[in-house]
């Protein structure tokens, strides 16, 4: 197995403040593992509240200048931003396999989704405009409405989607006239260090973005610092109250996307090929279940239940779990020990708590032993209500459930605290709309449709946090209304 090494053209990995690199850093050094060798590749620097407060400075210095940049040109320099981001598409698929053994198989989606989001909200830069609210004739009052940048904008992601989660919040903060100081997770540091070496030759100015690789400390540094004035977060919900709770003492606004468990109902009437398919492939296989919006409760219609777990368990098994340097690989491995022995912890209790064990359960041995691979797993018969129904895995593991009326899916499906994606197989559009309505999740998707649409707004309600990226509504959330009436 070849497995993604340093050696190619990576290097070392920096800190970016003000346009400045940093080698070392207050916050000490990381020992970044190969998730596929569970072998140490790299040192990471990390940094320390002082870098943060450097970090949160410089973007500060920069902002006044980023926000009267002319709209027109900070469209044309996030456009450039774009385009480099896809030039290095091979890089960044190189880069995600060595953050977190992503398959480059996949890196294409990832990369062509991170340079469609960049150059969506490089087009929103010259269309950001208030409102009219009242007339002088009508109301003796002229009124309107500012839309404003915030000023220093606090990003803190986690390490799933290395950089996605970046072209996700940045483009949007920066577009609106926004300075950053960004937090990549210490798992995944390779892939926010191109973005920033290629935000500086794209010419967005020293200092507009920042990057400061660190810990939790570092994080916590960067939300509580004064002059952030608004945190974007990416990452778990026991992590967003703390992040929250630092926010209620400062009065700070924050973006929480969090995890999700969300439901994938299956009527009878479905096309069984599509819905099992997506189904397996989106919870099990790609991105080893690591990805929030997962569709990882399958409620499935009594009628069609055991052909549908037949199917399911089938597919699980010729997933292509593996080296993420080969092409067909679709599943690489978890990312850590810590993720790796979590997630066997939870199928060990899945099976005390009486699921069916229909496909995969163990770790993977003979020549990925090293590394942290896990069969795709899949549980038929589950309690709705046991800790596998009911907490995010994060993981290649799906939970089937039966249902027999339409009502008692919909009741299955909300019976979470989580709600971030609904899924919908039905050929009954009468139906995908009714249910769509009684979901309680910030989106649904239906017979397939792919989420992460840049122009449609993501992000959930519950645990699953608060706001939106995509859309008009993701731009929104980096601008501040200020209404101005004149007598
Ligand atoms: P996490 O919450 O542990 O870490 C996320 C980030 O927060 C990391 O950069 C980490 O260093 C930082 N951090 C940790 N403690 C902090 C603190 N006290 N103050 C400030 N920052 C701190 O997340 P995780 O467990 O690594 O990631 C998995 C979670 O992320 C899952 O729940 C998943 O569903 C969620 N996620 C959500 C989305 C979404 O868009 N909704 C996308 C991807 C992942």
């Amino acid at each position: 197995m070849t497995h993604p090494t340093l050696d190619t053209e990576h290097r070392q990995v920096t800190l970016r403040i003000g346009g400045e690199k940093r080698t070392s850093a207050s916050g000490g050094w990381f020992a970044h593992i190969n998730p596929c060798t569970g072998t140490t590749d790299a040192e990471i620097p990390l940094a320390g509240p002082e870098e943060v407060d450097e970090a949160v400075q410089a973007a500060h210095r920069a902002f006044e200048s980023w926000r009267s940049t002319s709209p027109a040109e900070r469209r044309g320099i996030l456009m450039r931003f774009a385009d480099l981001i896809d030039e290095h598409g091979e890089d960044f698929k190189q880069l995600a396999a060595l953050d977190n053994g992503t398959p480059i198989g996949l890196g294409d989606g990832f990369v062509g989704m991170s340079v469609e989001w960049t150059r969506y909200y490089a087009g929103w830069a010259d269309k950001i405009n208030g409102d009219v609210t009242s007339s002088l004739r009508t109301h003796g009052d002229f009124s309107y409405t500012l839309k404003q940048p915030y000023g220093v904008i606090g990003v803190i992601i986690t390490w799933n989607g290395p950089l996605f989660s970046l072209a996700m919040k940045v483009p949007a903060a920066l577009a609106a006239g926004n300075t950053v100081v960004i937090k990549p997770s210490e798992l995944t540091p390779f892939s926010a260090d191109l973005y920033a070496q290629l935000a500086t030759e794209a010419g967005i100015p020293d200092g507009v973005i920042n990057v400061v690789p660190g810990s939790a400390e570092a994080g916590a540094a960067l939300v509580a610092h004064p002059l952030v004035k608004k945190v974007t977060f990416t990452g778990g919900p026991a992590t967003a109250r703390k992040i929250l709770a630092l926010c209620a003492e400062h009065i700070k606004p924050a973006v929480m996307e969090l995890g999700g468990k969300s439901a994938n109902i299956v009527f009878a009437d479905a096309d069984l090929d599509l819905a099992c398919g997506l189904g397996t492939i989106m919870s099990v296989g790609v991105m080893s279940g690591q990805g929030c919006a997962m569709p990882t409760r399958m409620i499935v219609a009594r009628e069609v239940y055991d052909e549908v777990v037949s199917r399911v368990a089938d597919l699980a098994k010729m997933v292509k779990v593996g080296d993420p340097l080969q092409a067909d690989t679709l599943s690489g491995p978890v990312v850590n020990y810590a993720a790796l022995q979590r997630i066997t912890g939870i199928i060990e209790r899945a099976q005390r708590d009486g699921a069916r064990l229909v496909a995969g359960g163990k770790r993977l041995g003979g020549e990925l032993a090293n590394g942290y691979f896990l069969e795709p797993t899949v549980f038929a018969d589950v309690d709705p209500l046991c800790e596998l129904a009911q907490q995010e895995v994060f993981g290649p593991v799906l939970s089937i459930i039966p249902f027999d009326t339409e009502q008692e899916a919909v009741a299955i499906a909300n019976n979470t605290e989580y709600g971030l994606s609904g899924y919908i197989f039905t050929n009954d559009l009468k139906r995908a709309h009714r249910v769509s309505e009684a979901l309680n999740t910030g989106e649904v998707l239906i017979n397939g449709a792919a989420n992460l649409a840049v122009n449609r707004p993501f992000g959930g309600i519950g645990i699953s946090g608060m706001g939106k990226e995509g859309g008009r509504e993701g731009l929104d959330e980096f601008l501040r209304i200020k209404g101005v009436a004149i007598a």
